[in-house]
Order: C-alpha cells, then sequence, then structure tokens
C-alpha cells in the first residue's frame, strides 16, 4: 500500500468539506495555503464565482481536480423533464472539461420530485429506466469529448430522493451494460460513507479493477448519526475501517486521490477552514 504516514500528495478536498468557509476562491485559497494540491469542486459554487474565473485559478495555481461534482439528477416525470436533465448533464461534461477534471461524478436521482419535498410517483423502476437511458445518453457525449463519467451509489437511505444506484455492484452492471469496452469512459466513485455497510464491498472493488475505479471519497460514519446529510465525520472519528478499505481500493489497483467529503452542518462547517484542513491533513496520514 502507499505509504501516506508523510505524504499528503494525494489528499484531495471535496469543496463541500468547507461548505461554511465562504466562497470557492476563499475555499481554494484556505486549500493551496496547506499544500493541497487537489480539488473537487461543487457545481453550485464554480457558478456563484464563475467557470472563467474557476478555470484561472485552478490553472494559475496548478491544482488537480480529483472529480466535479455533480451530474446526474435523471428522473423526470416527462420527456420535456427528461430532456431538460440531459442539456443539464451536458453543460456539466463541458464544464468539467474546461477545468481537466479526472471525472464527472453521477449523483443519479431518485422517484421525480422528491428532492424537493413532493415526490409525484412511486415507480422506482421507471425511475432506474431514467437513470440507464440518462447515462447512456449523456457517455454517448462524455465520450466525444472524452470526459469520464463516474456513477455514485449512494447509502439506500437517500434512494427516493438522490439516487436509486445505491450499491456498487448496482452501479457496476450498468458500467457492464452501457460501456462494454471498459476502457475508462464509465467507471464507479466508491464513496466510504455510501457503501462501507455494504458485505459486497471488497468483492465489488475487485469487479471494478482500476479501469472502473474513478474516484475515492472518504470521511467517517459517526455513531448516533443524527442528520440524515449533513453529519458526516471526520476520518478516524467514526467506524468505518478506512484502512482496510483503501488496501482493498489498492489492491484492486486504484492509485488516485483521495478525497476528502465532509458535510457536517453542526461541526466542520462551523469551524475556522484552518483547523479543518490540519485535521484533514493529520487524518489522512494517521488515520486512512
Ligand atoms: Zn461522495
Amino acid at each position: 500500500m502507499r505509504d501516506f504516514s508523510r505524504d499528503h500528495r494525494w489528499l484531495s478536498i471535496n469543496t463541500a468539506t468547507l461548505r461554511g468557509a465562504g466562497t470557492l476562491d476563499t475555499i481554494i485559497e484556505a486549500c493551496v495555503r496547506h499544500g493541497i494540491r487537489a480539488i473537487s469542486p461543487w457545481r453550485d459554487q464554480v457558478h456563484a464565482i464563475g467557470l472563467e474565473r474557476t478555470t484561472e485559478l485552478v490553472r494559475g495555481l496548478t491544482l488537480e481536480l480529483s472529480g466535479y461534482c455533480r451530474g446526474g439528477m435523471f428522473p423526470a416525470l416527462d420527456p420535456a423533464g427528461r430532456r431538460a436533465a440531459l442539456d443539464d448533464n451536458r453543460r456539466a461534461v463541458d464544464e468539467a472539461k474546461q477545468l481537466e477534471a479526472t471525472c464527472l461524478v453521477l449523483v443519479v436521482g431518485g422517484l421525480p420530485g422528491a428532492l424537493g419535498g413532493t415526490p409525484q410517483s412511486k415507480d422506482l423502476f421507471a425511475a432506474r429506466a431514467d437513470v440507464r437511458d440518462g447515462i447512456a445518453a449523456t457517455l454517448e457525449y462524455a465520450r466525444s469529448v472524452g470526459m469520464p463519467l463516474a456513477i455514485e451509489p449512494l447509502h439506500p437511505m437517500y434512494c427516493a430522493d438522490r439516487a436509486c444506484v445505491n450499491t456498487l455492484a448496482q452501479a457496476l452492471d450498468l458500467c457492464d451494460e452501457l460501456d462494454r469496452s471498459a476502457g475508462g469512459a464509465l467507471g464507479v466513485v466508491v464513496d466510504a460513507y455510501h457503501v462501507w455497510w455494504d458485505p459486497l464491498l471488497k468483492s465489488q472493488i475487485e469487479r471494478a479493477g482500476d479501469k472502473r475505479l474513478l474516484a475515492f471519497h472518504i470521511c467517517d460514519w459517526l455513531v448516533p448519526t443524527t442528520d440524515l446529510l449533513t453529519d458526516r465525520g471526520m476520518m478516524g472519528d467514526g467506524v468505518i475501517d478506512l484502512p482496510l478499505m483503501r488496501s482493498w481500493m489498492e489492491d484492486a489497483g486504484y492509485r488516485g486521490f483521495h478525497e476528502v467529503e465532509i458535510l457536517s452542518s453542526n461541526n466542520w462547517w462551523r469551524r475556522d477552514p484552518d483547523e479543518v484542513l490540519t485535521t484533514c491533513r493529520v487524518r489522512h496520514q494517521t488515520a486512512c
């Protein structure tokens, strides 16, 4: 396994981790101050300061993007809704390309309307069909411009509102169906928070192999967890065996970034960004 005990070159910060710190330019400055060489920004944060400004910052500071968050949200009630989702994903691919991201992360969506609090359907099969068709269409475009797509299975508690792809096996089935060549155009994100509980995790990471393993997101599962979305823990503060999971990733050939993604409204988002980043660096060396 790679020795990270004195090496943070492969540490990346998902900028949602510093949502409390202000706009993306402030967050990027903080990351650079801490010698971090890769980030994964969210589209809303990029749009808030502008794509051109973000590109300028990323290029000027020679930052890498371990991913771009995010495309997806494919299911809709009618053809117009599905078309709008495809258009938006095409724009997300273009933005990821301009920023030279490693991949565009796909959070595929759940039941139409559910994210806004008013689900308009109970048809999970239809939602999953929209997801398959949406990825197929987006893949065709993404492949033409050379931007890999990475399906992120989310914990089943998000099945209704955020993603009806909930296990690595399910995500890899989609990859195998839609991208038979398995040359790296379509793969998966392994986010420890979403998949740590899965009894098939080790075998599915092996199945994915280096061509399909496009990103590795880390944080920890707190006991108790008090909020479904924004109570993620710092690495080492919860019950996920991150070194074990990392060993599986590396055995399967993964050599990319470790992207820290901590959504934490009552703890880390309230702290000084320098404290958050110092802790990320230390825990990346000691708890991963
Ligand atoms: Zn993630």
